[in-house]
């Protein structure tokens, strides 16, 4: 892959690799190209979107989202994820992952949607280079699904799903964000959905957020219990590679489909952090429960500003801390998680 080959800012000899004082590498980004959402899920958006003052128009240009595709490449980053907010949103969605595929150095262009354009428009994306697709479903029951999220597209995005694997995805990854009083019990169904189908599904613990009221604690459910169901009923829990992010992945050998848990809250969980996030308005964020984020943009007009931005990035991955803060209810400045990214 790769059109830029020769006409970076920085020659073959002065890349590097963006890495921290912990020496974490960070090889993948997880770029935001819109905040808006279409969707109201209780847990982020459960008013739904709200424009925060600015036009859409603010959101990075692709030039803007080259540039820092451009920048990341150059020091390492090896997979991108476009996410949001919705990222379908934008009419220029597909171009932007065409954009991103077309990076030299870039292996991976992953993504990550509420799904509700997949149907219609996975084949397109497939053809533009997009290699990874993760999908939320946070209950196979219509009904919850339409109580959870706020909007009745429960076949849409399962119809996307099977048309996905259908043509040609090795596997597709669907989140679950797990919610005591929604989806608590719903383990067995979801077993039964990927018995036969090569489909990751992962279990992420509710994660407090600035905007979150009482909802954390009437929801929120640890993934212990999933975790010692799983064990206790012959599921393995699979070795991690060294590029691995902070998911545990079970595996069974009766099942097409793998788990996996995400347990922000659990010790330890930082340790393999190897991702940086951009917000859609060009701040970089350390961590997703970090402080207000790095201003980027002014460093996105040019390409001979690749360096300068590059500076910024390490200097401010200098100051990266060993680890979130959540469990003592430091949720950093991060309102949702459709503001920068999820
Ligand atoms: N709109 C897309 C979607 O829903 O997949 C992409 C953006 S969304 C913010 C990314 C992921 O973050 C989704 O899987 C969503 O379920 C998850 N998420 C959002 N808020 C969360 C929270 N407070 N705790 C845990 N996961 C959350
Ligand atoms: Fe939208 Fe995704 Fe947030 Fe749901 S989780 S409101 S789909 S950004």
């Amino acid at each position: 892959m790769g059109e830029h080959d020769g006409v970076s800012a920085l020659s073959q000899a002065d890349s590097k690799q963006f890495v921290d004082r912990y020496e974490r590498k960070f090889y993948y980004l997880r770029l935001s190209i819109t905040d808006v959402c279409n969707f109201k899920c209780t847990y982020c958006l459960p008013d739904g979107y709200h424009p925060t003052g600015r036009k859409n128009s603010s959101f990075l240009d692709q030039t803007e989202i080259k540039r820092i595709v451009n920048a990341f490449a150059d020091c390492g980053t090896t997979k991108v994820r476009i996410t949001g907010g919705e990222p379908t949103l934008r009419k220029d969605f597909t171009d932007i992952v065409a954009s991103v595929a077309d990076t030299r150095g870039i292996k991976k262009v992953a993504m990550t949607t509420n799904g509700y354009r997949m149907a219609k428009q996975v084949d397109s994306w497939k053809d533009a280079g997009l290699t990874n697709i993760n999908v939320s479903v946070d209950s196979l029951d219509p009904k919850l699904f339409h109580q959870i999220t706020g909007e009745n597209k429960f076949h849409d995005v399962m119809n996307g799903i099977e048309r996905a694997l259908e043509i040609g995805y090795e596997q597709i990854k669907v989140n679950v964000v797990l919610l005591k009083q929604y989806n608590g019990n719903a383990l067995p169904s979801f077993l039964h959905w990927i018995k036969s189908r090569p489909i990751q599904l992962r279990f992420i613990e509710l994660m407090q957020t600035g905007e979150m009221d009482s909802l954390f604690q009437e929801q929120h459910q640890s993934g212990v219990s999933i975790r010692n169901h799983l064990i206790a009923n012959g599921w393995l829990l699979k070795v991690k590679e060294a590029n691995d992010g902070p998911a545990q992945v079970f595996i069974h050998p009766d099942y097409l489909g793998e788990i996996g848990l995400i347990m922000p809250y659990e010790k330890g969980f930082c340790e393999t952090c190897n991702r940086l996030r951009v917000s859609a308005t060009g701040k970089l964020h350390l961590c997703l429960f970090g402080e207000e984020g790095v201003e980027l943009r002014d460093l996105l007009q040019q390409d001979e500003q690749e360096k300068d931005l590059i500076a910024r990035i390490q200097g401010a991955l200098n100051t990266k801390s060993v680890s979130h803060f959540l469990q003592e209810g430091k949720t950093g400045m991060t309102p949702h998680l459709a503001s920068i990214g999820g």
